[in-house]
């Protein structure tokens, strides 16, 4: 077996022995290549479960944090999803194989550039990569079945609760800082909000407004 080959079975392995037991986010894991969303230096570490550096100070997240986030969102075919924090747009990547069509939002324009160019690359149809703040969701699609933040709020944002469907779920990281934070599930019901408390996770802050190019 080739090493690359070992190092991406070894990837799956962990992914499991971390709890990432559902067959269809594994399956997604294992047809996105996370080598073509890290460059340069640290690409070789594509497939070791750490968070990485990408561009503008920002991270890729650890990849067992992407599949237990992906899981708990509980993502189905037919539907529409938010991900507020493209990033390297690996996150977008993987969820494109489980929902319908997903929309993503940055903040960093070359952020957004460089992830629409991999994304293009690998034949993913169904992903719309925005630039802007996602603060505010995105009100010209919306509602969505299911929106998943991947930077840390101190609470989750008004805005995306309106923008969540009656029966839809929204996975979001909240923390006063960038020391505790934790993993929280949303649903949402005819009359209100149910939240659950699912890990202590360490995300990058959800920062308003647009960043400077
Ligand atoms: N999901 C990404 C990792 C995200 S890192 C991946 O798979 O690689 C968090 C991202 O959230 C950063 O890229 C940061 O620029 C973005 N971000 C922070 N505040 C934001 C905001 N208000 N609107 C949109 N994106 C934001």
């Amino acid at each position: 077996m080739s090493d690359l080959a070992e190092r991406k079975m070894q990837f799956l392995f962990t992914l499991r022995s971390k709890g990432i037991s559902n067959a269809r986010v594994l399956a997604a894991m294992e047809k996105v290549d996370r080598g073509m969303f890290v460059r340069g230096h640290f690409a070789d570490r594509a497939y070791e479960d750490m968070p990485l550096p990408i561009a503008s100070g920002q991270t890729i997240s650890q990849p067992s944090v992407v599949g237990l986030m992906t899981q708990a969102l509980e993502v189905s075919e037919r539907d529409k999803v938010l991900e507020i924090g493209t990033g390297s747009g690996y996150q977008a990547a993987v969820l494109s194989h489980l929902a319908r069509r997903v929309y993503t939002i940055d903040r960093h324009r070359n952020l957004t550039r460089a992830a629409q160019e991999v994304i293009t690359a690998l034949g993913i149809p169904n992903v719309t990569v925005v630039t802007g703040d996602g603060c505010f969701g995105m009100e010209e699609q919306a509602p969505f079945d299911r929106i998943l933040v991947t930077a840390a709020a101190e609470d989750p944002p008004t805005p995306l609760l309106a923008q969540l469907k009656v029966g839809g779920i929204m996975v979001l990281p909240v923390g006063q800082s960038d020391q505790v934070q934790s993993l929280i599930k949303v649903v949402r019901h005819e009359d209100g909000f149910d939240y659950e408390e699912l890990m202590p996770v360490r995300f990058v802050p959800l920062v308003e407004g647009l960043a400077e190019p």
